[in-house]
């Protein structure tokens, strides 16, 4: 922890991404008195309002999207900044890009540097630049975040300020990685797990907000267990957000935790209860949700 405290900015490339990945922890540091801004690459709502995803497949080309998407933008980014208010901040910036305008271009970077000279951040969260082999809106937030970053510690052009961040990780790097595609680990390492299980409600009640994407009720219980109950498995705890240092870590000695030291000593039943306690079962789902099996896919569906 430093000596003072600190303000972070996280680039997202989507309107949740701002803390569906990162909440928990955001939520941590916000409790020790750090400032936290999210800086939203994309407005989401062409790749993410699945009200209109829905439209659009009953009236295909019938459908002019565009006046859908004029007024979806604003719901969107109120539902997004109620969710953070949930973990504690409300600095929500929209940079206002197209959500379907996916490349690494030179608007972009110069509208992330900017937030970066005004905001002046002590440590940056975003994407890993080549999740999903770099073939996606997150992946090209980083890889945006990082030349704006390269930007931002230059001497910049006219009176612009200069300001350098010492310190970048990327969240959930692992999670897109798998084996069946292009979605090959390449650089992503999960290096820092950040143990959630005390915000993990707030957390959930974060995803109730986002309704328009469905992620509220049952999906938001789902997705704490599959998700952040993935990683929580993996570092022996209930719940924990995944992120890989991009800058390195330079200490004057090894860093080890009396959590790491516990480990020696605790039963075996200790880090299996620890890891076994489940957010679905112990929070209510929202008055008009449900758990529900109606829509699994049959054995026959799968026949070739
Ligand atoms: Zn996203």
């Amino acid at each position: 922890m430093a000596s003072r405290p600190i303000q972070i900015l996280l680039v997202a490339a989507h309107p949740a991404d701002s803390f569906d990945m990162a909440g928990g922890t955001l939520a941590h540091h916000v409790d020790q008195g750090d400032s936290v801004t999210a800086a939203i690459l994309t407005t989401g709502v062409r790749s993410h309002h699945w009200e209109l995803g829905e439209q659009k497949r009953r009236a295909g080309a019938d459908l002019d999207v565009e006046q859908f998407v004029a007024q979806a933008v604003e719901e969107k980014l109120e539902e997004v900044r109620r969710a953070c208010r949930t973990l504690g901040f409300d600095d929500v910036r929209d940079l206002g890009f197209e959500d379907d305008d996916v490349l690494v271009t030179q608007d972009k970077i110069d509208a992330i540097a900017e937030v970066i000279r005004a905001v002046k951040p002590d440590l940056m969260i975003t994407h890993q630049p080549f999740e999903s082999g770099g073939f996606k809106m997150h992946g090209s937030t980083g890889q945006c975040a990082l030349y704006a970053w390269q930007q931002a510690q230059g001497s910049g052009r006219g009176r612009q300020e200069r300001h350098p961040i010492p310190c970048i990780y990327f969240m959930n790097p692992m999670a897109y990685v798998g084996n069946d595609s292009l979605e090959y680990a390449g650089t992503a390492r999960a290096d820092v797990y950040i143990d959630i299980t005390d915000v993990i409600d707030k957390k959930v009640r974060a995803l109730d907000e986002i309704a328009s994407q469905y992620y509220g009720g049952a999906y938001a219980r789902k997705r704490a267990e599959s998700s952040d109950g993935h990683y929580g498995n993996k570092a022996l705890v209930a719940y924990a957000e995944q992120f890989q240092r991009f800058t390195p870590l330079v200490r004057y000695t090894l860093p080890i935790t009396d959590a790491e030291l516990a480990r020696i000593t605790e039963p075996q039943s200790a880090h299996m209860g620890r890891r076994s306690e489940m957010v679905g079962g112990l929070m209510p789902l929202p008055p008009d949700a449900s758990f529900t099996s109606r829509h699994r896919m049959t054995k026959e569906m799968y026949e070739d």
